[in-house]
């Protein structure tokens, strides 16, 4: 069979709604043909999302950067004791809690380092510090390794580990920590790090107790298409098996005061087919995200043709992938995020964590129904 009767044969698989191979993931790695993948992702992100354009007001909060471990292309952390090495304390987290609830955010998202000698109390204590200075905002807080971490220091099960955290107020987990899960990669760039099984595993044990996640690929380094097949199809299972993701997003690398300072960024055309390579993929996966902080702005609106339906937030206070050369603003208005969407030919939607349509009125919001694939088709057929 010829490439093109190659690509023919998947574009029939993907109009017809059916499962994608590993061997047909390959397919469309090796394809040159960028406008046909899109053209497919395109398809999926319409049948499951309409014309719609999702995006949030959000502040991040990365309570320390202070970490035991040394992945390679992590230009993020600091060892102990270093100039640059910081803890957030309780008024600096609240202080960032309330400045996020006037200025409407509804989600914070919360990652950080893995400290020598915090105990897991504290990690409890951010969250709780935030539920009492701003209760109504989600709280999206800890990436698998940070769990898988907690769990090591406090020496108790992940499930407790997930359920104290739920007491406190933890609202849902981020999917950051995923990197590369095949081995030939992740013992290469952060192999001290949750191995594929442990990250697997939190977010099981997550799903299980009822919270939604997301998921991440950090693509574009010593990584393989053979590499990035099997990261998808393995989450693929996972969420075949529970349903709790919600999300995934593609992290394009940022090389700059990294380990890999050397291996040169993705280029437009391998952030768009593998966005484009993820959505014909994660057939179960309702969103793909284009993370705009780390895709720059033009490439995420793009993107929105390429098999995303979200540019997440307006992000404020982002410091990982700045620290690593991303240059991109620390935040866009509502009115920016609103522009690009709709430049892109989509309907812009302000979403909640978890995908509720929000409102707002007079300086306030509320979450409304939530945006599921059939709410989505019976707001398409009547637009
Ligand atoms: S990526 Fe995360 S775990 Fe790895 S060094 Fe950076 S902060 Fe630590």
């Amino acid at each position: 069979m010829t490439t093109a009767n190659r690509l023919g044969a998947i574009r029939e698989k993907v109009e017809a709604g059916a499962r994608l191979s590993f061997e047909d993931g390959l397919e469309l790695e090796a394809s040159q043909d960028l406008f046909a993948l899109g053209t497919m992702a395109n398809l999926v992100r319409e049948r499951l999302s309409g014309n719609f354009g999702f995006y949030n007001v959000n502040t991040h909060i990365n309570p320390t950067n202070v970490c035991v471990y040394t992945c390679d292309f992590c230009a993020f952390r600091a060892d102990l004791g270093e100039e640059r090495a910081y803890v957030m304390d309780q008024p600096q987290i609240e202080e960032r809690a309330k400045q996020a609830h006037e200025r409407g955010a509804t989600e914070l998202h919360i990652v950080g380092g893995l400290h020598h000698k915090l105990p897991f109390q504290y990690y409890v204590d951010v969250v709780k510090w935030i539920k009492a200075v701003a209760p109504e905002i989600h709280i999206k807080a800890y990436t698998a390794v940070e769990i898988e971490w907690f769990s090591k220091i406090s020496r108790k099960p992940i499930e407790t580990i997930l359920a104290e955290l739920i007491e406190a107020g933890l609202g849902s987990l981020p999917g950051g920590g995923a990197e590369i899960f095949h081995p030939e990669v992740r013992q290469k760039i952060c192999g001290a790090k949750a191995s594929t099984e442990r990250w697997l595993a939190v977010h099981r044990a997550a799903h299980r107790l009822g919270l939604r996640s997301n998921a991440t690929m950090l693509y574009g380094h010593i990584d393989e298409p053979r590499h990035r097949i099997d990261h998808l199809v393995r989450l693929r299972e996972l969420q075949d098996e529970t349903g709790g993701f919600q999300t995934f997003i593609p992290l394009a690398f940022h090389p700059d005061h990294s380990e890999m300072s050397e291996i040169p960024k993705p280029s437009g055309v391998m952030d768009l087919k593998v966005m484009a390579i993820s959505r014909l993929m994660l057939d179960n996966f309702e969103h793909i995200k284009a993370y705009w902080v780390m895709l720059g702005l033009k490439t995420a609106q793009v993107a929105l043709s390429f098999g995303a339906d979200d540019l997440d937030g307006t992000v404020v206070h982002e410091k990982i992938y700045h620290e690593a050369g991303a240059e991109t603003p620390q935040e866009v208005t509502v009115t920016e995020i609103r522009r690009l969407i709709s430049e892109a030919g989509r309907i812009p939607i302000e979403r909640d964590t978890l995908y509720h349509r929000v409102e707002r009125e007079a300086g306030s919001w509320s979450s409304r129904e939530h945006l599921s694939t059939p709410t989505l088709a019976a707001a398409v057929s009547s637009t």
